[in-house]
């Protein structure tokens, strides 16, 4: 990556730090060449700091250290973007993001990080810890049962019925496809393929025949 640390008259380039798995903005900051350098060596996030005149490595006292995931930079090379791995809250307040909103607006991505964590680091009496130690078939099992709850309230309930049957359904879904291996960006790349190559839905093309 080229850049133009000679835009700015002190030498600073804007870094904005976002969440590689919930794709939350989690804070912006600045780099020197020094700080990018040193950033791009250990793989953990060092900013300039303007208020304390030094590098500064973003958790250094709180531990909450940021580890880059990748790097990128804009269309004339004068702002970078890192994904990052938080160990903990980014702002000094203890938010997740310095740009805290009242909820996360796509909690989808961060639940499907819960489930990923909950895998990794069983949590007894967890109820995804539960359905993990079940085994894949009685999470697909599962993912069958909220798929029939939720046809059945989509023809017959009230809306929060439906929207609660619903949930559940994505809930499970999120548990077996992390069972599979298979991330929600693999979902989501998959649709994005038969978007721009389209071709008719699988049971269609059956129907068709
Ligand atoms: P830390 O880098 O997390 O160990 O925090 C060290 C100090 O940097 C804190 O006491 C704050 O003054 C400041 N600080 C930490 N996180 C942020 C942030 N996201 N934005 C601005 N200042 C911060
Ligand atoms: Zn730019
Ligand atoms: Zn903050």
């Amino acid at each position: 990556m080229q850049i133009d640390f000679s835009k700015s008259p002190d030498g600073l380039v804007p870094v904005v730090i976002q969440d590689a798995q919930t794709l939350e903005v989690l804070m912006l900051g600045y780099m020197n060449q020094e700080a990018y350098d040193k950033t791009v060596q250990e793989k953990v996030v060092t900013f300039y700091s303007r208020s304390k005149n030094r590098l500064w490595t973003k958790g250094e006292t709180s531990s909450n250290f940021l580890h880059v995931q990748s790097m990128h930079i804009d269309c004339d090379n004068d702002t970078i973007l890192i994904k990052a791995k938080a160990d903990g809250p980014t702002c000094h307040t203890g938010a997740r993001s310095c740009f805290k909103t009242s909820y996360n607006q796509n909690f989808i991505l961060e639940l499907e990080s819960i489930i990923r964590g909950r895998y990794e680091n069983p949590q007894e009496g967890s109820y995804v810890d539960k359905l993990r130690r079940k085994g894949l078939k009685k999470i697909a099992q599962k993912v069958g049962e909220e798929g029939v709850e939720t046809v059945i309230a989509a023809l017959a309930e009230t809306e929060t019925d439906f929207i609660n049957e619903a949930s559940d359904l994505a809930f499970h879904l999120l548990v077996l496809l992390r069972e599979k291996g298979v991330s929600l960006e693999t979902i989501a790349q998959n649709l994005e393929v038969r978007h721009t190559n389209p071709q008719p839905p699988r049971g269609e093309a059956l129907k068709l025949q």
